[in-house]
């Protein structure tokens, strides 16, 4: 593999366990690792390639830990786009019920290149939606984010129910076609572990790992959540699951003399392989066992705004010790995966109405904070040591923004603060992926970005159209 040095950075934010911030650095590259990180001037080092970075900053590339790629094909449709939570998927699972390999396939290509092009690096898909029949569709959705050379987690999901009274609402509409969205546990469970046993790498350095998890918790049947906890402990992978109990599930779970956390830590879900999605409307107990078990939150600030969530308390999580990364969701309940800008809505959303909610602004996050969520907190969330941090030894996995930009004129102070809270440019100048460059000037260097932006879009109007065909919606409708 080529040797790279990059030179001449304006600044670099390495997120090692030191926080180190060197000015006017330079970053040596070897065999997909990183070798060495320094202030300029470097010494003599051989390199294949040698990158500029002046007027830029460096960082590790950005982790993303939470994203539903397949949603990437129905960004944007008017029945859905006014619509909280339970009204977005009655508008969005009839189209999601049309999902195939191709349609996995070419939301994966785009995505993954969207990502990478925000300064992404490593990707962690929730893919819950995989329909029985298609047993296909996990190995071209990987296809896709193998093409565009990302580091990438496939979270190999399920769907046990349809949430609240969503199955008695889209029947009628679907038929049988509605089972094509659920997951039995006799048939789910033997393809969870074959695609365990085929694509998971242990290994440092791993360009391709697995993890596991339903779409949501299901309070009504520990069975299911154990068996997941019972997998992931037998094969040492991570575990994935919404967890955001609805005032709804907590009295039935009152009614039953229980409450959502005991049920996690009865059905063995408390573990540091964990990471919760969302979680925005955590108590306080919950918050103290979820750091206690050292599992993680993946915060997800933009689809928060766009589904009309509870803002989550990102400083109340972080005073309790909890582990947070960030994702960019699913583009349904967020229409974009730049995770740069996903970076600068966590910094500042958290503070809407911090008052009310008694969250002291001492406790609100700082543009390093946020940097620090993106890549270490990511990391640890998937449970890797290797990425996430820009030292010797670890995946030269490097994402190098842009610092001369109108946008961020006048904010000479603190360079990464301007990158985050000024910035609107969305991508990255260079990012570079186990030592190999995918990104430069904001585009991908080896994938064709024409063709798999018009092959997402055939496969967007192919499940659209199919999906008015059969229910009769029109999804174009405004809500
Ligand atoms: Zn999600």
């Amino acid at each position: 593999m080529p040797s790279l040095l990059l030179r001449h950075a304006d600044v670099i934010y390495t997120c090692d366990d030191s926080r180190r911030v060197i000015r006017q650095g330079y970053v040596h590259v070897e065999n997909g690792r990183i070798a060495a990180v320094g202030a300029e001037p470097a010494p003599p080092l051989a390199a294949d390639e040698e990158v500029s970075a002046t007027g830029c900053l460096v960082t590790p590339g950005l982790v993303n830990v939470h994203h539903h790629l397949f949603q990437t094909l129905t960004r944007a449709v008017p029945l859905a786009t006014r619509s909280t939570i339970l009204d977005w998927l009655f508008a969005m699972y009839p189209i999601w019920a049309e999902i195939d390999a191709d349609a996995y396939y070419r939301a994966s290509l785009a995505t993954n290149c969207e990502l990478l092009t925000s300064g992404c690096t490593t990707n962690a898909d929730f893919a819950y939606l995989m329909p029985e029949a298609d047993g296909e569709m996990a190995a071209e959705e990987i296809r896709g984010a193998h093409e565009t050379g990302i580091r990438f987690v496939l979270v190999r999901g399920g769907m046990p129910a349809i949430e609240a009274d969503l199955e008695q609402r889209l029947r009628p509409l679907m038929g049988t076609h509605l089972d094509r969205l659920l997951d039995r546990g006799e048939v789910l469970f033997p393809k969870l572990e074959a695609t365990l046993r085929r694509f998971h790498d242990t290994s440092h350095g791993a360009m391709l790992q697995v993890a596991i998890g339903p779409t949501s918790v299901t309070y009504r049947q520990p069975e299911y959540m154990r068996r997941f906890a019972d997998v992931a402990a037998a094969y040492g992978c991570g575990m994935h699951v919404h967890f955001d109990p609805r005032p709804d599930e907590r009295a039935t779970m009152r009614e039953h003399g229980s409450r959502p956390l005991d049920f996690l830590r009865e059905t063995g879900w408390l573990t540091p392989r964990t990471w919760f999605a969302h979680s925005t409307l955590l108590e306080s107990e919950e918050m103290r066992a979820i750091s206690a078990a050292g599992a993680s939150i993946a915060h997800c600030p933009r689809c928060i705004v766009r589904l009309g969530k509870k803002v989550a308390r990102v400083g109340h999580w972080r005073a309790a010790g909890i582990n947070v990364g960030l994702g960019v969701d699913g583009a349904a309940s967020s229409d974009m995966s730049n995770l740069l800008n996903e970076l600068r809505l966590a910094l500042v959303l958290h503070r809407v109405g911090g008052y009310q909610d008694s969250e002291d602004p001492a406790q609100w996050l700082t543009p390093e904070d946020a940097l620090w969520m993106a890549t270490r907190g990511g990391a640890q969330a998937l449970g890797r040591d290797d990425i996430g941090e820009l030292s010797a030894g670890k995946c030269a996995d490097i994402a190098v923004f842009p610092l001369r930009r109108l946008s961020l004129a006048g904010a000479v102070a603190d360079p990464l603060g301007a990158l985050l809270l000024a910035g609107s440019d969305p991508y990255a100048a260079c990012t570079i992926v186990g030592g190999r460059i995918r990104v430069r000037d904001g585009h991908m260097v080896d994938v064709d970005e024409a063709a798999a932006f018009d092959g997402a879009n055939a496969a967007a109007t192919r499940l659209l159209t199919a999906a008015r065909h059969r229910t009769g919606i029109d999804f174009t409708r405004q809500a």
